[in-house]
């Protein structure tokens, strides 16, 4: 199977040329300028793409499918929601199986592979959330190495859940330092949070918005610093996960300048939304931001030093945290938002994103002025690639690398509503964006799943990743 891809602008992350890409069954096997190949003969398929730009099909490094959270579960199935991220021009995932206490590594691994297998319309890999740590578990992280696990997550939030204390991420970061694996963390301190929640509570503060009160900028630093301070104790890299709070980030920076491999993600509705504007309004909408670390107060400065931090280099990735819940009781998945109504502690933590991503971060990242296109493409590919192990067969355009491709229209434009996103979920943290440019042709290790927004791929096409170590390390 020979496609021709003809007439675009490659974007890579480092640079953009006008040329052809020759695809032959999986992989990218020849880049050329337009005059000096004649490709199109003996192609079975010629892809117009004047006027167009080709970049890698965007990876997500931290989407939650089918996951179980505050007595339900995430809406988007493996199959819808990789389908939905298909849509909007993300051909890679890594999602997290789970390790529960008394429970395996491997069991939960086992369990989350079998969620996945046969259903995904893109390729996948697991990051492993461990959550019982023991001598038993700490073996496990070693041995799981080889089936392309190599980063694991753990939590100083949620105490009881999933939370883990000093002693154990340490004893964790040190194995990772043995195994040379990545530690991410969600970083927030879950025990102070806990006080401030009952408090709150107890004074009758219960609306949405005591969701970010309860959470202030500093409860997230600490736990940053903390989390690298361990690390650097360990020698161990970290990655901090959805990082909202400009003083986490700060802390981050500091960790880097002294030249430790320290990594940090955001997500876009911590670019895009804030308290004033979208949870602290009348009713329970705001319930539909709920994610934790939380969507903070615009007056506090955060999105504008989050950009910068992007565009600078501070932060290294853009990814979703991915993790959708119905606002409206749904036929199948019941009551989820609105368990949390009338006590903002009981609201599921999380929103949809997965599709949204790669349009959003072209529109206020590249259309508006923050960033170059080269750099958009390295948040939302190359980087995320690198970062997790899947470079260069994942994450750009290049000969040798597998044959995911976005034909992206920079002239293309829509607007976000209900009906133009593909997930199960009921709404878009996007509701009434502008959007100029938009994914025509996505193309997954060289099948065309997606055709004029028409998605043409079958359940089952996506494949499971063996990841290698980060290639970020300095
Ligand atoms: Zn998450």
């Amino acid at each position: 199977m020979r496609t021709v891809i003809k007439g675009g602008t490659i974007v890579t992350a480092d640079g953009s040329e006008l040329a052809d890409v020759l695809v032959e069954d999986e992989s990218i096997v020849a880049i050329a300028a337009s005059g000096e190949h004649s490709w199109e003969e003996g192609a079975d398929s010629v892809i117009d793409a004047v006027g167009k730009y080709i970049i890698p099909g965007a990876i997500d490094v931290h989407t939650h499918f089918e996951l179980p959270f505050g007595g339900t579960f995430v809406s988007d199935s493996f199959e819808s929601g990789t389908r939905s991220a298909a849509h909007g021009g993300t051909t890679t995932i890594v999602d997290f199986a789970v390790q529960v206490k008394g429970e395996t590594v491997r069991e939960g691994f086992d369990n989350w592979m079998a969620k996945a297998d046969g259903n995904c319309a893109i390729d996948y890999g697991f990051h492993m959330i461990v959550g019982d740590i023991n001598e038993g578990s700490l073996k496990e992280m070693e041995a799981i190495v080889d089936d392309g696990v190599t980063s694991f997550k753990l939590f100083m939030a949620y105490p009881g859940v999933l939370y883990s204390d000093d002693g154990e991420i340490f004893r964790a970061m040190q194995q990772a330092s043995r195994d040379g694996t990545t530690i991410m963390m969600h970083a927030e301190n879950g025990i102070a949070i806990d006080v401030l929640r009952e408090q709150a509570v107890a004074r009758g503060e219960t609306d949405p918005k005591y969701h970010t009160i309860t959470r202030p900028p500093k409860t997230e630093s600490e736990a940053v610093h903390r989390a690298l301070t361990l690390a650097e104790l360990a020698g161990c890299p970290i990655y901090i996960v959805h990082m909202s709070a400009k003083e986490g980030v700060m802390e981050l920076t500091k960790a880097r300048d002294r030249g430790q491999n320290a990594f940090g993600e955001t997500c876009p509705h911590y670019l895009h939304l804030s308290v004033e504007d979208d949870i602290d309004v009348p009713g329970f909408e705001g319930a539909k931001y709920v994610c934790s670390t939380p969507i903070r107060f615009r007056e506090e400065g955060h999105q504008e030093y989050l950009w910068n931090a992007l565009a600078r280099g501070d932060l290294q990735v853009v990814s979703t945290d991915h993790a959708c819940f119905f606002y409206d009781d749904d036929e199948t998945m019941g009551r989820q938002k609105r368990l949390g109504e009338g006590n903002f502690t009981l609201i599921p933590n999380g929103l949809p994103g997965v599709e949204e991503r790669l349009n959003v971060m072209y529109q206020s990242g590249v259309v508006e002025g923050r960033f170059s296109l080269n750099r958009w493409v390295d948040l939302c590919a190359t980087s995320p690639a690198k970062m997790f192990g899947l470079y260069p067969k994942k994450g750009t355009i290049a000969v040798g690398s597998d044959a995911d491709i976005v034909v992206f229209d920079p002239n293309a434009s829509f607007t976000y509503g209900t009906d133009t996103i593909h997930g199960n979920i009921d709404y878009t943290a996007y509701d009434g964006m502008e959007i100029s440019g938009s994914p025509v042709v996505v193309m997954s290790r060289g099948k065309v799943i997606i055709d004029g927004g028409r998605y043409v791929g079958s359940k089952g096409d996506g494949r499971y990743l063996k990841r290698g170590l980060s290639q970020m390390l300095i």
